[in-house]
Formats: C-alpha cells, sequence, structure tokens
C-alpha cells in the first residue's frame, strides 16, 4: 500500500525568514530533527537572500510515502509493519540515502534525514539529492527470515520510487550490506535483470566497492586531520572520546587510532569504557568480536556513558543517532572539536551553547559524508561494470573529504559565519543554482 503525502499546502509552514525561536522552545521542539532541518535551512536561505519561489520547493520534500508492509513471522503470527520513503530532492540528480530500522523512527525523522541527504551530497559536490527511508521495527528481536521478509515487501512496495536513476538506498542504523543484498536482488526479480546500482553498500562481490564499510568513519578521520591541522593542534596531543561503536564510530575509531590519536573513550547503548593512556583500538575490536559488546574488555575501565561524552578531550565523535547533544548537556562538553560522525546529534539550541564556548563543529552534513561519497563511487563502477582497487577508493575519497572541508571553512571565513551555516549555504546555493537552471514543469 502507497500513499502519498495528503498534507495540504495550507497546514505546511510558509519560510517565515526567520531562524527559530530557540529560546521559546519546549525540549520536544528542540528534538524534533525537521524542525532542526528547517530552522537551519530557513537561516541560511534568509543569509544567501534565497530567491522566495525556490525556498518554498526546497523547504519540504517533494515525496513521501508511506507502506504498511505485512510480514509472516516465524511463530506463524503476522505482523505489519510501517515503513516509509522520504525524497526530499532530485534536482541534481537521483535522491540518494539510507534505510534505517529502529523502533524510534518516525515520519519526521526520515523527513529530516532526506534533506540533511540533499544538502550533504551538495556539500560534497556528487550528483545526487536526497531521500530517506526507515522502517519501524527493532531488528535485534527480528530472525534472519523476518527480516528478510520484511525488506523483500518493502522494496517491493517501493518498486516504482526506486532505481538507479530515480532514488538509490543504502544501509543507515540497523541495516547492512545483507540487507542491500535482499533490496537489490527483489528489485531485480521485479526488474527481470540485475540492476546493481539500485542500492549502494552492498557485499563486495555482487556489486559493492571496496573501501564502502570503512568509508563513512575514513572520512571523520580525514576532517579530522585538518581540523586539527587548522587549529594547531598535534596528532600525539590529540585525545579522542567517541559515542557509539556502529560502523561509523568502529570505523572511525580504528582509522584514528591507526594514525595516532589516542581514543580515551568510548560510549555504547550497553556501556562506557574509558583509558586515560589511550584504549588499543584493535584489541578491543578483537573483544567485541568475540563477547559481541564491548562491554568487558580488559583494557580500559567501565564508564557511564553518558557522563563519558562530557570528559576532557581535543575530539569528541557523537556516531550513534540524533539529540544526544542538547540545552541539557551542552555546557558540560569539554572538547574543542565536535566531529559529527552521526546525523542531527546536535541541537539548534545546544548549537548556540557550543559556538559561545568557542567548540569547533565539524557539522554532519560535511563530517559523515564520506559514507555517500563512496556510495556515489560504488554506483559508479556498477554502471560501469569496472571496478576500484580500495586504494583508489579511498585516494578519491580522501581528495573530496579534503576539499570539501576546505569549500566549507572558506565559506565560513568569507560570510563570517560558522561552520554548520556555511556547510548549509554552501549547500543550499548549489541545489537552489541547480533547480533554478532547470527551471519549474507546472
Ligand atoms: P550502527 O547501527 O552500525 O551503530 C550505531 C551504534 O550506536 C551502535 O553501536 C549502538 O549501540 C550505538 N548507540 C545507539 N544509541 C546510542 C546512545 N544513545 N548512546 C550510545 N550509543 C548508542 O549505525 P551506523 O551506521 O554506525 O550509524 C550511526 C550514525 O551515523 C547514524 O546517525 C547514521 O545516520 C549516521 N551515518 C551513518 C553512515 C553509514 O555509512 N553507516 C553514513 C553517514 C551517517
Amino acid at each position: 500500500m502507497v500513499t502519498e503525502s495528503l498534507i495540504p499546502a495550507t497546514e505546511r509552514r510558509q519560510p517565515s525568514a526567520q531562524a527559530a525561536d530557540t529560546e521559546a522552545m519546549s525540549f520536544e521542539q528542540e528534538t524534533n530533527p525537521w524542525l532542526a532541518q528547517e530552522a537551519r535551512f530557513d537561516f541560511a536561505a534568509k543569509k544567501l537572500n534565497l530567491d522566495e519561489g525556490i525556498w518554498k520547493i526546497l523547504r519540504q520534500p517533494a515525496r513521501e510515502l508511506i507502506v504498511h508492509i505485512p510480514v509472516g513471522m516465524d511463530d506463524g503470527r503476522i505482523e505489519v509493519f510501517t515503513g516509509y520513503r522520504v525524497q526530499h530532492s532530485t534536482a541534481r540528480g537521483p535522491s540518494k540515502g539510507g534505510v534505517r530500522y529502529s523502533p524510534d523512527v518516525s515520519l519526521d525523522e526520515v523527513r529530516a534525514l532526506a534533506s540533511w541527504m540533499t544538502w550533504k551530497c551538495a556539500v560534497v559536490n556528487i550528483p545526487f539529492g536526497g531521500a530517506k527511508g526507515g522502517i519501524i521495527c527493532d531488528p535485534h528481536t527480528m530472525s534472519q527470515g523476518e527480516l528478510e521478509r520484511m525488506t523483500r515487501r518493502y522494496t517491493a512496495e517501493m518498486m516504482e520510487f526506486l532505481g538507479p536513476e530515480k532514488d538509490v538506498p543504502a544501509p543507515d542504523m540497523g541495516t547492512n550490506e545483507q540487507t542491500m543484498a535482499w533490496m537489490m536482488d527483489t528489485y531485480s526479480m521485479h526488474m527481470r535483470q540485475t540492476v546493481t546500482s539500485v542500492v549502494t553498500g552492498k557485499p563486495v562481490n555482487i556489486g559493492g566497492s571496496s573501501g564502502r564499510r570503512e568509508a563513512t568513519g575514513r572520512g571523520i578521520s580525514v576532517v579530522c586531520d585538518q581540523a586539527i591541522q587548522q587549529l594547531g593542534i598535534a596528532v600525539k596531543d590529540c585525545r579522542v572520546i567517541l559515542q557509539g561503536f556502529g560502523n561509523v564510530g568502529s570505523n572511525a575509531a580504528k582509522l584514528l587510532y591507526e594514525k595516532g590519536y589516542r581514543i580515551l573513550g568510548i560510549a555504547d547503548l550497553d556501556g562506557g569504557l574509558y583509558n586515560a593512556n589511550g584504549i588499543d583500538i584493535h584489541a578491543l575490536l578483537a573483544h567485541r568480536a568475540q563477547a559481541g559488546t564491548i562491554v568487558g574488555f580488559s583494557g580500559a575501565e567501565a564508564a557511564n556513558p553518558a557522563e563519558l561524552i562530557t570528559r576532557v578531550c581535543e575530539i569528541l565523535i557523537p556516531a550513534a543517532t540524533e539529540n544526544v547533544i542538547t540545552s541539557r548537556n551542552a555546557a558540560a562538553l569539554h572538547c574543542r572539536i565536535l566531529c559529527e560522525g552521526a546525523n542531527g546529534p546536535t541541537t539548534i539550541v545546544a548549537d548556540e551553547i557550543l559556538a559561545a564556548n568557542g567548540v569547533f563543529v565539524l557539522p554532519d552534513i560535511l563530517a559523515n559524508a564520506g559514507g555517500v561519497t563512496a556510495s556515489y563511487f560504488e554506483w559508479v563502477q556498477d554502471r560501469m561494470g569496472y571496478f576500484w582497487t580500495e586504494a583508489e577508493v579511498n585516494q578519491r575519497l580522501d581528495r573530496i573529504m579534503t576539499d570539501s572541508f576546505r569549500d566549507v571553512i572558506a565559506y565560513a571565513q568569507s560570510h563570517s559565519v560558522n561552520n554548520r551555516i556555511a556547510a548549509y549555504m554552501l549547500a543550499v546555493d548549489r541545489v537552489a543554482y541547480t533547480a533554478k537552471q532547470r527551471g519549474m514543469y507546472a
């Protein structure tokens, strides 16, 4: 079952040319990712003096799909899951963005994540628009069979809206290479031919790209290198604390560790670790591979995850989920650099506190763009049918991340705005330019 958004245009808020009134916000409003996205977009649009018509177009997602997915569970019951796919913009190319499986998925969250994908692809200047998908479910309590049936039915419901030239999903929280293999296979069965480029983040043997799995973490390590160089901090003096030890967090930790950064702390859902002399990340990865958790690792002391992120460090990397740095804890942070591995980890109220405290922010739409950049490489390689070595992928990724960091910093300096607003302005400007050139079909 597929329904396009029925929200009448009159009920959608019009551009107000105002940034959000952060003082009057309730905590619920503060932590609504769509309102945060909107406020930052409006602020950037106002600064850019954006044409009012383009402003209205880019403020809303182009398409919102809701599907209700019946799945036969292992115990014989039928369960119905709700899934979303929001395509925010296709102005610069096919829409691109991950699919998230989590009990917390909501339409507002998917909307925000879709818009962030539009801005992220524009920041790194790759020819994609933005989209995101999600299913409300708890993947950790589902069997592989249940996950496969749910993924295949979700993909089948989206058939008309997906495609290498339309909308290209990828993994996100709760999904992985296997999920992408099922999506690719389902789409291919319907098309009666193998279409590898319909999703990215696939296993390497079925059209995945070398280096994709590590790419978001790798991109984070590149922008951290650039940031500490800019702030005059030596790698050996750089203490790092991470939140989240999943795909993004563990790869960022590994690559930074291998470059000589000292990883003092890791906060994950089931516990935290701290070692003032630095954690041996290779040993921790080996422990986690065996134990299935970071908890119980003998090379660090146990620590409270919520308190851990407030400890002194040069770089704090939230790499878990949204809204972890808010009005309630932003003033307690003791980092010089906040590098956003997760999407939307910082609220707009927290932004102001961090700015007042002189924290150098590497915003999500720059810092975690390594993943979508490698996804772009995967899509290109699939369409060529010719695959690059991991060294070639990494070299191209490093160059794009370095150039994008420099573009954002130069923009921030020339427009006297902070890094986040600079990244939004750069992105909105690029998307608006293309949208205007293409004109409006009516
Ligand atoms: P993942 O599911 O692999 O890992 C998430 C990790 O965060 C898990 O270890 C989980 O236990 C932990 N976690 C969740 N909530 C937490 C909390 N409140 N406190 C501490 N730890 C918590 O997901 P991922 O792919 O690593 O994605 C993490 C974030 O990065 C998400 O915001 C995602 O949208 C973003 N992101 C991912 C990619 C990618 O390539 N995977 C790319 C760009 C952005």
